[in-house]
C-alpha cells in the first residue's frame, strides 16, 4: 500500500466485513472483475486505448475491446439501425414505483365493480353473446377479472372470410405505412405501460417486475418488426447488361395467431405484428386465461390505425377454435406459441388440410413449443453467482416460462456446497400475491396448472430427495398458490428429468465430469435453452458447441432474451420456426417472388393507345 501511495498512485481498499469464506469469495469476485476481459484496467494498459475514449459516454453498443481494436468507440450495430430495447422500469425509484402502484390499485378498485366483459371482435363488431366463461384472479379466486364471450367455430368461418377479403387492402397499404402503425402502437403501449402491466398482474398473477418487463418486449416486438419491415420492403435486385432481376416479398394470406398466456402481451404482440406488418391479415386467438390483455392488444393495434377487417379478436378455448381455424382452406399461415402437445396436434392437422384435395397451398406453420432447460454448474464455477442466476432462471414467474430452468447440473465437486447455498436460497424466496411488490413467487396460473404440479412435487416425494419445499401457508385458501421445491437423487429419465413441469420445481442431478453434464443436458427431446456456469474457457467453448438448445448462455441465467439481442426459439421438439425477434423471423410470413426480365429489346413499341 505503501509502495504505490508513494508513487503518487490512488489507491483503493477493498474492506470485506464478516465470515471469512463469503468475505473472501467476495475479494475475489472484485479481483476477477479488475482483471477481465471488459476492464478498464485492461483496455488501458493492455490495449492502450486512449484515456479520451475509456473516458468517453457509453453509448448503446459502446464496446471496450472493440474500441481497441479500432481506436474509436465502436458505433455499434444498435446504433445504426436505430432500434434500441426498451429499458425496464426500475422500481427502487419512487416515481416509477408509485406510478405501478397507482395502477394496481385503479385495476383493483375497477375489478371491485365488478368483471371486464370480453366481446369477440369480428370486423370491428363486437359480440357479448353466447357462452361465457369467468376468469379469476390467480392471486384470490374471489377476484372475477373478466366474463369472456367465448367464440365459436362457426365465429371462425366468419372471422376468415372477413380477414380474406381485407387482403388487398391491407397489402396495398405498402410497407412503410404498416410499419408506421406498429411504431404508433408501440407509442400507445410506452403511455399505457403501467395500466397494461396491472392487468397481467391481476389476469395471470405476474409479479411486478416481471409484468412490466412483457410489456416493455412487446413494445420491442412492434419497434424491431417495424424496423425489419422496412429492410424487406425493398425488393432486392441483382441487375446485369442485358437482364433484370427482382426478388420481392409477398404476404401469405390469412394467419391465424394462436398465442399462450405466460407471456400475455409479448408473445401475442410479437406473433400478430409480425404478420401484420408483412401484409397479412389476422385472425388472433389469445389464450383462454388471458383474454383482457388480448382485447387490450387488439384495441391498441386498432387505434394505431389496423382496419378492424384486416384483425379479428376471438377469445375462446383453443380446442373448439383451433381446429377450424388451423384447417380452413384460406388460412395460409398458423403462428403458434403454446405446449408441444398442441403445437404438434396443430402441425398434423395443417398437413393434413393442405394435402387434401382442392387444396391451393401448403400451409406455413410456425410452432414455438415447451422446454426442459438445464444449467450447468461446473466445479470451478463462482458458486454465489450461480446460486443467484439458478433460483431467478428457475423460479422467475413460478417457472412458468418457456426457457425456464427446471434442471441443474452439478459436478461432483462442489455439488454439496452447491446444493447447500440453493437450497437455503430457495427457502428464502417470499412467496405472496402478485400485487405486491415485494413478491418473489406467485401464484399459478389456474388450478389445473396447481394439480400438474403437485402431482410432479408427489412424484419427486417418491421417487428422489426432497431438499427445500416452501410452505404456503394460509395463502394456499385464497390463491393457486405452491412453493418453490427442490429435489436432489433424481433420475434422469424419469419424469422430473424429461417432462416439462412449467411451475416452481427443480430437480438437482450429480455427475463426475464436465462431459457427463453436457450429455445429460442433451438427454431429452426438447432443445431451447440451456446455460453454464463455469471459469474453464474450454469448458465454456464445449458447451457452446455440444449443448443442443436454441439458446445457450454462458456465465448468466437463461432466461430473459431481449428482441434483436437474443433473438428467441428453440429447435428439437422445441419449436418448428426461426427466432422470435430475430433477422428471419419475417420471412416466414412471406413468400418470395422474382421477376426477371431480359432488357435486350429488339426495338421498341409505342406505347397503346387507350381503347
Ligand atoms: P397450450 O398449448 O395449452 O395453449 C396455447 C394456446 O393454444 C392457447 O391459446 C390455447 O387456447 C390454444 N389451444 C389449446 N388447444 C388447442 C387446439 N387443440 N388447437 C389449437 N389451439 C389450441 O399452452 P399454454 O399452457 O398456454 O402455454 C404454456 C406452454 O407454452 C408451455 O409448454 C411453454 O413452454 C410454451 N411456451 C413456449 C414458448 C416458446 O417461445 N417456445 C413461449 C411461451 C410458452
Amino acid at each position: 500500500k505503501e509502495a504505490v501511495t508513494a508513487a503518487g498512485w490512488r489507491l483503493r481498499i477493498y474492506m470485506p466485513y464478516g465470515e471469512l469464506v463469503p468475505g473472501m469469495a467476495y475479494l475475489v469476485r472484485r479481483l476477477l472483475e479488475n482483471s477481465s476481459n471488459d476492464s478498464f484496467l485492461r483496455a488501458g494498459f493492455v490495449k492502450h486505448v486512449p484515456p479520451a475514449v475509456l473516458l468517453a459516454a457509453p453509448g448503446p453498443a459502446a464496446s471496450v475491446d472493440a474500441a481497441a481494436d479500432d481506436t474509436a468507440v465502436a458505433a455499434g450495430p444498435l446504433a445504426a439501425t436505430g432500434f434500441h430495447n426498451e429499458p425496464l422500469a426500475d422500481f427502487s425509484v419512487d416515481a416509477s414505483r408509485r406510478c405501478m402502484q397507482e395502477a394496481v390499485e385503479r385495476l383493483a378498485a375497477r375489478f371491485a365493480a365488478g368483471p371486464v366483459a370480453i366481446p369477440r371482435v369480428i370486423d370491428g363488431q363486437r359480440v357479448e353473446s353466447g357462452e361465457t366463461f369467468s376468469r379469476h384472479d390467480p392471486s384470490d379466486h374471489d377476484r372475477v377479472i373478466a366474463h369472456v364471450a367465448a367464440a365459436t367455430p362457426a365465429d371462425a368461418l366468419r372471422a376468415v372470410k372477413v380477414a380474406l377479403q381485407a387482403l388487398p387492402a391491407w397489402q396495398g397499404l405498402g410497407w412503410g405505412r404498416r410499419a408506421d402503425i406498429l411504431e404508433k402502437a408501440a407509442g400507445i403501449m410506452r403511455r399505457r405501460r403501467s395500466e397494461l402491466a396491472a392487468i397481467e398482474v391481476f389476469e395471470v398473477g405476474k409479479p411486478w417486475r416481471e409484468a412490466d418487463a412483457d410489456v416493455a418486449e412487446a413494445i420491442d416486438f412492434c419497434c424491431y418488426y417495424a424496423h425489419e419491415a422496412r429492410r424487406l420492403g425493398q425488393p432486392a435486385r441483382v441487375d446485369l447488361p442485358g437482364e433484370e432481376n427482382t426478388t420481392e416479398w409477398l404476404p401469405r394470406g390469412v394467419a391465424v395467431v394462436i398465442a399462450p398466456w405466460n407471456f400475455p402481451l409479448a408473445i401475442l404482440a410479437g406473433m400478430t405484428t409480425a404478420a401484420l406488418v408483412t401484409g397479412n391479415t389476422v385472425v388472433m386467438k389469445p389464450a383462454e386465461q388471458s383474454s383482457l390483455t388480448g382485447l387490450r392488444l387488439h384495441e391498441l393495434l386498432l387505434e394505431a390505425g389496423v382496419p378492424p377487417a384486416a384483425l379479428a379478436f376471438l377469445p375462446g378455448r383453443g380446442e373448439e377454435l383451433g381446429p377450424t381455424l388451423v384447417s380452413h382452406p384460406d388460412t395460409a399461415v398458423v403462428a403458434f406459441t403454446g405446449s408441444r402437445a398442441v403445437g404438434m396436434a396443430i402441425h398434423a392437422q395443417a398437413a393434413a388440410a393442405s394435402a387434401a384435395a382442392g387444396s391451393r397451398q401448403v400451409k406455413r406453420v410456425i410452432a414455438e413449443m415447451g422446454g426442459k432447460n438445464a444449467i450447468i454448474v461446473d466445479d470451478d464455477a463462482d458458486l454465489d453467482e450461480a446460486v443467484v442466476a439458478v433460483v431467478q432462471s428457475a423460479f422467475g414467474f413460478q417457472g412458468q416460462k418457456c426457457s425456464a430452468c427446471s434442471r441443474v447440473v452439478v459436478l461432483d465437486r462442489v455439488h454439496d456446497a452447491f446444493v447447500r447455498r440453493l437450497s437455503e436460497a430457495v427457502k428464502s424466496l417470499r412467496v405472496g400475491p402478485a400485487a405486491e411488490p415485494g413478491t418473489r413467487v406467485g401464484p399459478l396460473v389456474d388450478a389445473e396448472a396447481l394439480d400438474r404440479v403437485r402431482s410432479f412435487i408427489d412424484v419427486g416425494r417418491r421417487t428422489a430427495r426432497e431438499v427445500a419445499a416452501v410452505d404456503v401457508g394460509p395463502l394456499a385458501g385464497r390463491g393457486w398458490f405452491v412453493g418453490p421445491h427442490l429435489f436432489t437423487d433424481v433420475d434422469p429419465a424419469g419424469p422430473l428429468g424429461q417432462e416439462e413441469i412449467f411451475g416452481p420445481v427443480l430437480a438437482v442431478f450429480r455427475v463426475s465430469d464436465f462431459r457427463q453434464a453436457v450429455e445429460l443436458v442433451n438427454g431429452t427431446p426438447y432443445g431451447l435453452t440451456a446455460g453454464v456456469f463455469s471459469r474453464s474457457p474450454s469448458h465454456l467453448h464445449e458447451a457452446a458447441a455440444a449443448l443442443q438448445a436454441g439458446n445457450i448462455y454462458l456465465n448468466r441465467g437463461i432466461t430473459g432474451a431481449l428482441v434483436r439481442r437474443q433473438p428467441f426459439g428453440g429447435y428439437r421438439m422445441s419449436g418448428s420456426g426461426s427466432k422470435a425477434g430475430g433477422p428471419e423471423y419475417l420471412q416466414q410470413f412471406l413468400v418470395a417472388r422474382t421477376v426477371t426480365e431480359n432488357t435486350l429489346r429488339r426495338g421498341f413499341a409505342p406505347p397503346r393507345r387507350a381503347e
